[in-house]
């Protein structure tokens, strides 16, 4: 940090996390300067460090320094702060369908607080164009081509974010597809791919983190389910079994890892203006949607949800979010 002139020249110390492997325990104290600058994004700026101190401290001293760590390191030595700051900093996200809708506007949201994010869909160019702008706005984001039906990729993509950011603390289940029809239909290729996205790709990627989040010693699972995960009606019986086992899964996680400090929340949103809808391929089913008059929600008032969620402090376990457009029903 350079000093302008007329600043104070006061100095606090503050952590240097340019951990050196014979010294990762004690890292030195480089002086950072009080000047006349806002100080309250300097007390941020502090409690970052310090948090990414104790984790700094508690990893192993011979492990590479990661992507984020680097970045970390590069900013101390230039004294500058992070653009972004916020309940997130040093924080490591992925996030599964994000290409679009509400996973895309999560990756928005947990990058305004200050999270690296793993950005997955199987649509790479939507990813990357995502990815630009959340580097823009001074955030720091991935994009990973991931198809969640793959368990190898989806094992992958949990991987990525450990390559390049040295660990995962959240991550965001969203991946999700919403084929409504009759079950007299009989459309089993689109049964087989609701429950290959919305439960087993689920299942893949979190049995990829919890491995991961174990060894850290904690972690938070989000699981984007729905409305449909509580209650069902005409069409929407198949999509509806997805998300109801969403739910049961997810409360059956809470409790099998709540002793490794990982949580588990699941958010389940009623009519939000997405895509989903589009890939219905039922007539009868799409005219009757048309016909909704409600305003629905936004994919960023789910992104926030999941962001309070996750912002929260580790003995806070926010264990289910339902959330419905104000005029809906059912
Ligand atoms: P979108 O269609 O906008 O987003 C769905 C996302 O899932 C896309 O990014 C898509 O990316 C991704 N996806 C689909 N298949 C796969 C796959 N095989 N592998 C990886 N990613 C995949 O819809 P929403 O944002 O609305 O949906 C997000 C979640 O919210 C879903 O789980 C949905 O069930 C849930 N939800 C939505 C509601 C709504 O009204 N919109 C209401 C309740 C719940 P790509 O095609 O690039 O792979």
């Amino acid at each position: 940090m350079q000093h302008r002139a007329g600043e104070s020249k006061e100095t606090v110390f503050s952590p240097d996390l340019q951990v050196k492997p014979a010294d990762a325990r004690r890292p030195s104290f480089a002086p950072l300067p009080i000047g006349s600058e806002d100080v309250r994004s300097k007390i941020r700026w502090i409690d970052r460090w310090v948090s990414e101190y104790q984790w700094a401290s508690s990893r192993h001293e011979t492990q590479p320094m990661s992507r984020l760590q680097m970045a970390d390191r590069d900013s101390s030595t230039r004294g500058e702060v992070s653009p972004v700051m916020g309940r997130l900093n040093g924080k490591v996200a992925v996030v599964t369908g994000a290409s679009s809708g509400i996973g895309e506007a999560t990756v928005r949201a947990l990058s305004g607080e200050g999270a690296a994010v793993v950005a997955g869909a199987r649509r790479r160019e939507r990813l990357e164009k995502l990815v630009e702008g959340v580097t823009r706005d001074g955030g720091n984001a991935i994009a990973v081509e991931c198809d969640v039906t793959d368990e190898e990729q989806a094992h992958a993509l949990v991987d990525r974010a450990i390559e390049e950011f040295g660990r995962i603390d959240v991550l965001v289940n969203n991946a999700g597809v919403m084929l409504l029809s009759k079950v007299e239909k009989g459309l089993s290729e689109e049964w087989r791919r609701m429950f290959d996205v919305n439960v087993l790709g689920l299942l893949y990627a979190t049995d990829a983190a919890i491995e991961a989040m174990k060894r850290q010693g904690g972690g938070h699972i989000v699981n984007v389910s729905s409305v449909a995960g509580r209650k069902t009606r005409p069409t929407v019986g198949v999509y509806s079994g997805t998300k109801f086992a969403v739910n049961a899964v997810s409360e059956a996680l809470r409790q099998e890892v709540l002793e490794d400090g990982i949580r588990v929340t699941v958010v389940e949103p009623g009519a939000v203006a997405t895509e989903l809808t589009d890939h219905i391929t039922d007539e009868e089913v799409r005219a009757g949607l048309k016909q909704r008059s409600i305003e629905p929600l936004q994919p960023e008032d789910i992104a926030d949800a999941v962001a309070y969620a996750v912002g929260q402090p580790q003995r806070v376990s926010v264990n289910e979010i339902l959330i419905r457009p104000t005029q809906q029903t059912n």
